[in-house]
């Protein structure tokens, strides 16, 4: 189905337009009202002079308003840039220069962050919307930029020849749109930098095709789904391209209605679940954590949640059963990366599934894993890189063509990740290539030994990773989280780990932490924590 994008939202407007197409803090709006909006934001665009290709900056947590610039500018031609709301001013310079954007989409109170960074940029235009625009603001919910003094802030934005108010763009705009012509093989459709737990941050240029693939084969995967019944939470950012394909772009392919939550919040997303019912309900291990440790947990009703999937880390076995038995759900694990738009292997719902596999390739995708000096595909039960191949694919990274050449090697993409495939063709991923961590000469992955230290009771989240050491080269840290109410020593969780590990893959510092530094999508920083330690060595 080669098509644009943006021609699935009309597909669903036209056949399910009185269906409703989103949820979000108490209002909704049908697929013939999204398409609708989505239109006038494409034709505002063309107004301001957008052509093919043109790049536009969208920094707006998960939001009516989020949903409609991403689609708008899609119609209008142009390629999407999703910006984390979070981002300080250097990030977003960073990737605002990086990517040319001429237009940003942004909340009011972000205004003076962009406004910071707008000369060193080659910004245009900034399109600004209330937090106000779609709803009576509750205070409880508020955004994690959001200080508290700041609950009631109206924040007064002055129309100008560069400055545009979203429900002005509303009032005004024509439904009527340019359509424009867009290749869904050769055309990119957004630019979406890699998440930077490792490294600089790139554009990784999706097309058309990649993301409609993907989102086929979500649709496809869950085929027990009702077009038209569904109903999809919400939490994973759509500025992320986990929650992008497997959330905002799989409801508008299957006709269900996704409900908008801004930000984590345990209880909140408890609350949510018992009053809108939803029935499909991706997330990230960190996520499904948090649930399950919420105090109030027993006080809901979960029972509609059919199906989830855990990507973007490792999902401890543990969650995976404790998640299960309290919805009455499956929850089975997915893998993927930004460069595969994310999603290239996944276990079954229904059928055989394999807990701690990341489960098997999609469909029209190819998995193998190469030998990590010699790049010759290994043996079942052989560890190495893992390299994938299919139509979600990346075209490459945007202006940056020695990093493609590295990574795409004859349209197989090497992931990073080292993991093996058993004999019945189900993938484990063991590692990341640079996380693992040598110890005395031992290879050790880190995440065998967090699947341990998860096992114990008094731990809600933990991250392990290597450290220098002047006599081993690296040695092994746990940084964790205990539950509320817990106490531990480290001697208790060093004879905890010494009757389950070799004595080699035993941490030998505990780090306990309040919290832990994490991504958009909920995934522990482990980077970050390295670095600390690193700098604190210098
Ligand atoms: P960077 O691209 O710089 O590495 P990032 O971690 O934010 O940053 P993403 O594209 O968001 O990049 O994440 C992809 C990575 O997440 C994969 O390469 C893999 O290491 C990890 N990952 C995803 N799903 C799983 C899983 N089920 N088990 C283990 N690791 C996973």
């Amino acid at each position: 189905d080669e098509r644009p994008l943006q021609d699935f939202l009309k597909d669903t407007a036209s056949q399910y337009g009185e269906k409703k197409a989103l949820y979000f803090m108490g209002k909704e709006l049908t697929f013939a009202e999204l398409y609708e909006q989505a239109s006038k934001f494409a034709n505002y665009l063309q107004g301001l002079g957008v052509e093919k290709g043109a790049r536009i900056a969208i920094m707006l947590p998960n939001s009516p308003q989020s949903v409609i610039a991403y689609y708008g500018s899609l119609m209008a031609g142009a390629i999407v840039v999703q910006t984390n709301p979070l981002y300080t001013e250097r990030e977003l310079e960073y990737q605002l220069t990086d990517s040319g954007s001429k237009i940003i989409v942004c909340l009011d109170i972000l205004v003076p962050r962009v406004t910071n960074v707008k000369k060193a940029t080659q910004l245009e235009h900034m399109i600004v919307t209330g937090i106000k625009d779609y709803l009576p603001f509750p205070k409880n919910l508020i955004y994690p930029f959001i200080q508290k003094r700041q609950y009631n802030m109206v924040v007064k934005v002055e129309e100008s020849a560069d400055t545009h108010v979203w429900t002005e763009i509303m009032d005004k705009a024509q439904v009527e749109y340019e359509e424009v012509f867009v290749d869904p093989v050769e055309d990119v459709a957004i630019l979406q930098y890699t998440g930077g737990t490792t490294g600089y941050p790139k554009g990784v240029m999706l097309s058309h095709r990649n993301l409609v693939a993907n989102a086929k084969m979500c649709e496809a995967w869950i085929y027990e789904m009702k077009k038209g019944e569904d109903i999809i939470l919400g939490v994973l950012p759509f500025f992320h391209v986990y929650g992008m394909t497997a959330v905002m772009n799989i409801s508008i392919f299957t006709a269900s209605k996704m409900i908008l939550l801004p930000k984590f919040d345990a209880g909140d997303v408890l609350k949510t679940i018992h009053k809108q019912k939803p029935t499909v309900f991706p997330g990230a291990p960190t996520i499904y954590i948090g649930l399950l440790n919420h105090p109030d947990l027993n006080k809901y009703d979960l029972s509609s949640v059919n199906a989830c999937i855990s990507g973007s880390a490792p999902l401890p076995v543990e969650v995976q059963e404790k998640f299960e038995k309290v919805t009455g759900g499956k929850l089975v694990e997915g893998y993927g990366l930004t460069e595969s738009s994310p999603v290239t292997h996944a276990n079954f719902i229904y059928e055989k599934r394999v807990s701690g596999s990341i489960g098997v390739p999609w469909p029209d995708t190819d998995a193998k894993i190469l030998n990590m000096e010699t790049y010759e595909e290994v043996e079942a039960g052989e560890i190495g890189e893992l390299a994938v191949k299919g139509p979600q694919i990346m075209m490459g990274y945007w202006n940056r063509p020695d990093d493609t050449e590295n990574t795409l090697k004859d349209g197989w993409l090497l992931t990073g990740d080292l993991g093996y495939m058993d004999e019945n063709g189900y993938f484990f991923i063991v590692d990341r290539k640079k996380d693992m961590i040598i110890a005395g000469g031992y290879n050790i992955y880190p995440r065998e030994v967090e699947e341990v230290l998860y096992e114990h009771e008094a731990i809600q989240e933990v991250v392990v990773a290597g450290v220098p050491d002047p006599y081993r080269g690296e040695t092994v840290k746990a940084y964790v989280v205990l539950k509320e109410g817990f106490h531990v020593t480290e001697e208790e969780l060093n004879t905890f780990c010494r009757e389950r590990l070799a004595a080699y893959k035993v941490p030998r510092i505990y780090d306990f932490r309040d919290e832990l530094p994490k991504t958009a999508v909920g995934k522990i920083l482990r980077r970050q924590l390295v670095d600390e330690e690193k700098s604190k060595a210098e």
